[in-house]
């Protein structure tokens, strides 16, 4: 197939803050871009933060094959932004237009117990963990990974929603309860040093080109700040580059690829999560590298020559939640007189507890220095004006 060039129209399943922050950077490169997502209840386009953004929005279910039909038809490729999207949209799709990355890729990666085989099959190195098909089998998986141990719904969760730490009997009646909801993954608890992601893009032709490691730091298991540079060894940044890589062979992707890591006491790498579209973590490559994950999904996804990811300057995200609307709106005039230090926000009007609404990226001299930056800016936010 020849590249997708300017002028041509992205379709996107998903109607996200990562679609957005894609189709705001497909728009600056002259592309158009229609956006595909379940209704959000409140109809009509520009009720979603890519539907703000998109020159198009269709609201339908992901299961209504005359709205994907239509969609198809009005598009050059489709991506997604988000991966709990049922395969069996992206198959129909597939006839109709390219489909970047494929159905099989969203397969192995949407369900944690597929993930995981796909990563044993793979030879990479993964957290430990066992497939618990319901409450009966639960005692036997806890005797098999012992305690702690981390009980992961096996389809459909993000951000933490559906983990439990189980420590001991204790959390017991909430682990089957989570289990008559659906099969899960219990891992081992990991005793990580660090947590690091890495940014891989493929194109249909082959060509890799990698971003990263980015060092991130959770809370709730829902990402709080990100850095790069990270804190790890150069063998180890290295080292986790090749196996991100070998992850999108293995994959045999098209598109961009977020693998995140846990870099063990001993500096073993093992790979926690694998997300085939932008991430969390990436946000800050906006300010921070020549092209930024947006930019590169989109010439993945095009067919175009990838960019450079380099790092060109020492960069810290942090993440906007919305517990800091929760006792008044936060002061943003004081926020933006912090140097250095860039807002997104994604139009989401409803600001519950734990739902992602913005971030904030500085830039500074070093790691360090951009995380206390962007710490600062954020505190800020929360101060009272005096
Ligand atoms: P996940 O949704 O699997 O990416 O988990 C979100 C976050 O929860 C991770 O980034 C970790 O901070 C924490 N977490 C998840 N699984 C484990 C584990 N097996 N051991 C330790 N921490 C974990």
């Amino acid at each position: 197939m020849r590249p997708l060039l300017p002028g041509s129209t992205i379709g996107v399943l998903g109607a996200g803050q990562l679609g957005r922050m894609l189709a705001q950077s497909a728009q600056r490169m002259g592309y158009r871009v229609e956006v595909f997502a379940p209704g959000t209840g409140t109809s009509g386009t520009g009720a979603t933060p890519a539907g703000q953004v998109a020159h198009r929005e269709i609201q339908a279910p992901y299961d209504d094959l005359e709205a994907l039909a239509a969609f198809a038809q009005g598009v050059d490729v489709v991506t997604l932004e988000f991966e709990n999207i049922p395969v069996s949209a992206l198959e129909l799709l597939d006839g109709q237009v390219p489909v970047r990355p494929g159905p099989q890729v969203l397969y192995q990666t949407q369900n944690r117990a597929r993930e995981k085989a796909f990563l044993a099959r793979a030879g990479l190195p993964h957290t430990s963990s066992v497939t618990v098909d319901g409450p009966a089998n639960f005692e036997t998986a806890l005797k098999t990974v012992g305690t702690p141990a981390v009980l992961k719904t096996a389809g459909f969760g993000y951000d933490g929603k559906g983990q439990l730490l189980v420590r001991g009997p204790g959390e017991r009646a909430a682990a089957l309860t989570q289990l008559e909801r659906g099969p899960g993954v219990l891992e081992g608890f990991v005793e990580f040093r660090r947590e690091l992601s890495v940014i891989v893009a493929r194109s249909p032709s082959g060509e890799l080109q990698s971003c990263g490691p980015i060092e991130n730091r959770h809370q709730n298991h829902i990402l709080d700040l990100s850095k790069a540079p990270t804190g790890a060894s150069p063998a180890v940044a290295q080292q986790s580059r090749e196996i991100a890589r070998e992850v999108a062979v293995a994959l045999d992707l098209t598109g961009l690829v977020c693998v995140e890591f846990f870099e063990t006491a001993a500096g073993e790498l093992l790979v926690n999560e694998i997300a085939p579209r932008p991430h969390n973590s990436g946000h800050l490559t906006i300010e921070a590298c020549r092209a930024s994950q947006f930019e590169q999904q989109l010439r993945a996804v095009c067919g175009l020559p990838l960019a450079n990811m380099e790092f060109l300057v020492p960069a810290a995200m942090a993440n906007l939640l919305g517990e800091l609307w929760q006792e008044r709106s936060p002061d943003w005039y004081g926020m933006l007189a912090h140097p250095g230090v860039a807002l997104h926000l994604y139009g989401k009007t409803e600001p519950r507890a734990g739902r992602k609404m913005g971030h904030l990226t500085a830039l500074a001299p070093s790691a360090t220095e951009a995380v206390a930056r962007v710490e600062r800016a954020r505190e800020a936010l929360s101060r009272t004006s005096a």
